[in-house]
């Protein structure tokens, strides 16, 4: 589950949001190996949990039975801090709202003691796989270890264009991005230009459509701004990146008489669908799903391209390129 330095990216930043962070901070040493520290401003962890977030299956996130669905929808729950605790050396500093001061609690040793810190958590993660060293091993250069760290907060930013991000690598300013405002249209619009690219936004369009439960936004790029690799392709569902075949299918349908040979579209899509027809239970990482029907998404992802493309404002982006 604890693949690389970037796998314990996803989960603290994923625990980070789900905290209710307005502002998270990642800094990183040797491409993560050495040090991740992941800080938010979100709702923090009172001295008496701290023990507790710890342990296995040991989550605040499911309070009553209804909260089973939610286990179904968004992958097992109370796994990551535990297993990211059991290869490396782990602490957390947290202070929730009303409590007199902060705590930290030291995961090897177990204690805990107070400490200063505004409302929020830190979680610290050092010498990652330092008791598995054939793990270790695997580990590519710092320079490819903090690409993969970098890309994953990356997807976590289009996700939420509403948070502010910064990554810091060996003291130094790796990557920000504030969090932007506006309607969520414009959000997403100035969150994509910030973390992709202006060029990526002013060589796409809207795309907003309904089919029957299923709604998809984002943009698409125009045919025009197609590249040779598939590389800038994001997919949501629900909130959460994934990779998902019937998605890129679709899309890749949807371009079909306008894009020639094998060039790839670029384009950023959020699906929404009832958590009840989407399964993200199949693999550890979270990353991939499955469909009840895969039909009924298939379609209305090409249809909410199709259309995108087929409106008069695509037309002049795509002269306003030219
Ligand atoms: P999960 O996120 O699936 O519940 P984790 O192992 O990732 O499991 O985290 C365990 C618990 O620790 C969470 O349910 C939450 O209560 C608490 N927690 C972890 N990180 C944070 C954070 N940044 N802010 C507030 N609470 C946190
Ligand atoms: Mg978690």
């Amino acid at each position: 589950m604890v693949e690389r330095p970037a796998s314990v990216v996803r989960e603290l930043v994923d625990n980070a949001l789900d905290s209710g962070a307005r502002q998270i901070t990642v800094r990183l040493l040797a491409g993560g190996v050495r040090l991740i520290a992941v800080e938010d401003d979100g709702c923090g962890i009172p001295r008496e949990e701290l023990p507790v977030a710890l342990r296995r299956h040991a989550t605040s996130k499911i309070t009553d039975l209804h909260d089973l669905e939610t286990v179904a929808t968004m992958g097992f729950r109370g796994e990551a801090l535990a297993a990211i605790a059991s290869v490396s050396e782990t602490s957390i500093l947290s202070r929730p709202a009303g409590q007199e001061s902060a705590y930290l609690l030291d995961a090897r040793s177990g204690e805990l003691r107070p400490a200063a810190r505004n409302q929020g958590t830190t979680v610290e993660v050092k010498e990652l796989f330092f008791s598995t060293p054939a793990r270790r091993k695997f580990l590519k250069t710092d320079a490819t270890e903090l690409a993969h760290c970098i890309e994953s907060v990356r997807r976590h930013a289009l996700a939420r264009p509403d948070v502010g991000f910064a990554i810091w690598h060996e003291g130094k300013l790796a990557e920000q991005w504030r969090a932007a405002t506006g309607t969520p249209e414009e959000a997403i619009s100035s969150r994509l230009a910030d973390v992709i690219s202006d060029k990526f936004v002013s060589n796409s369009v809207t795309v907003n459509h309904w089919a029957g439960p299923v709604h998809v936004t984002g943009r698409a790029g125009i045919p025009d701004a197609a590249r040779s690799r598939p590389d800038q392709q994001f997919c949501y569902v629900n909130g959460r990146f994934v990779r998902d075949k019937v998605l890129t299918h679709a899309a890749r349908a949807a371009y079909e008489d306008v894009l020639h040979g094998t060039k790839q579209p670029i384009f950023a899509l959020y699906i929404e669908i009832d958590p009840a027809r989407v399964d993200v239970n199949v693999h550890p990482t979270k990353i991939e799903v499955r469909f009840r029907d895969s039909r009924e998404v298939h379609q209305a992802v090409r249809h909410a391209i199709e259309n995108a493309l087929a409106t008069p404002r695509a037309a002049a982006v795509v002269e306003a390129a030219a």
